[in-house]
């Protein structure tokens, strides 16, 4: 048995839930009642507590905010039919939490804290958590450096803190992508692997870019030639070739996604067979133009599966299936949701119940 922490709990005197429109939920703008807060320092996580969600004071020359000394998680929690609320696999992000601080040069997180910080806030939130189809309750967990000091060096101290926000469906149509054969997302070297805030800063001219030339993601190809697919926008590409699953293999440029290791996981019991190695931009071309490509998505949390309708490349495109008739995409959705929202037995153990 894993001990309870110490959180201390201050509840809001003034809850914002009657007064919030959960039909109209752009991503990431509403935010819950309550967040978490802990602080590292003296080498130790301390003073854990759960508070009113609102504005922090922090120092202007917190090293966070000038040399990106931060990371964050992103998770969802589901409400099923009889009221139950899981989180979907926090263990897997607990683990990837680790792997950003270590590269960042932050302290780690003990996996106690991680789950007990968002359950605390999930049970306290719980009626924030959508009834809708489709709608979960997002987590945010994230780790910044607070040393209020310009030397460029690892901060001493830190805050961990956990928001939440209710959030509908990321995407609501199917994708026209771009590979993108200039613009990098990470290096071998690099902290693609890691969920590093300047990974998500760097992105944002390309992809504003690639919006202005009509796209709606960017496949991300390796720094060196731009030969082979890596990821797609903030999600993993993964296609159907051939009758094959294949996708990148998680290496130091690709973030080992959650929802990548469940659709591969749920392919290899389908009796599918599934290839984790380099993707060459060429095969994926050829697989569009002779039809073999029968399946291409977008795999995470916040995206779940996003259909890929055309791929461009040098100023062509490739236009793929009606996504309503990917046998293998379908099904995925179909039973990533059963599993979710409590509607099929959760045989693998990966909800993890508030
Ligand atoms: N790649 C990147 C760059 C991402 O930001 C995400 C979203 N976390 C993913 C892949 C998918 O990961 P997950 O399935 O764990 O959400």
């Amino acid at each position: 048995m894993t001990e309870t922490l110490d959180i201390k709990i201050t509840k809001t005197t003034h809850s914002r839930l009657a007064e919030t429109d959960f039909d109209n939920l752009p991503f990431g703008k509403t935010f819950s009642d309550h967040m978490f807060v802990a602080d590292y320092a003296d080498g130790e996580w301390k003073n854990l507590q759960v508070i009113p969600y609102g504005e922090i004071g922090l120092s202007p020359a917190i090293s966070a905010l000038h040399y990106g000394q931060s990371f964050f998680e992103g998770l969802k929690a589901y409400k099923h039919a009889d009221g139950k609320v899981t989180i979907f696999r926090p263990d897997k992000n607990a683990i990837r939490f680790n792997k950003s601080a270590e590269r960042l040069c932050m302290p780690t997180l003990p996996e106690e804290i991680f789950l007990q910080s968002m359950a605390a806030v999930v049970d306290l939130d719980r009626e924030w958590v959508p009834s809708k189809p489709n709608h979960a309750l997002y987590i945010r967990p994230f780790m910044f450096a607070t040393d209020p000091y310009l030397g460029v060096t690892p901060s001493a101290t830190y805050k961990y803190m956990v928001i939440c926000g209710p959030v509908g469906p990321y995407f609501s149509k199917t994708l026209r992508v771009k590979i993108e054969t200039y613009y990098t997302r990470a290096a071998e070297g690099g902290m693609g692997y890691a969920k590093a805030a300047g990974n998500y800063g760097s992105a944002m001219l390309p992809s504003r870019k690639a919006a202005e030339e009509g796209f709606d993601q960017l496949i991300w190809t390796d720094a060196k030639e731009h030969k082979y697919v890596e990821e797609m926008g903030a999600a993993n590409a993964m296609f159907m070739l051939d009758g094959k699953l294949i996708t990148a293999e998680a290496k130091d440029t690709i973030l080992d996604g959650v929802t990548r290791d469940t659709v591969i996981a749920l392919a290899k019991e389908w009796g599918i067979e599934v290839e984790t190695r380099k993707v060459s931009v060429a095969e994926i071309i050829e697989g569009a133009k002779t039809g073999k490509l029968t399946d291409a998505f977008g795999a995470g949390t916040a995206a779940t599966i996003a259909s890929v309708g055309s791929i461009s490349v040098d100023g062509e495109e490739y236009f793929l299936s009606d996504p309503k008739t990917r046998e293998f995409s379908q099904k995925v959705l179909a039973t990533l949701d059963a599993i979710k929202y409590g509607r099929a037995e959760d045989t693998h153990g990966w909800n993890y119940l508030v």
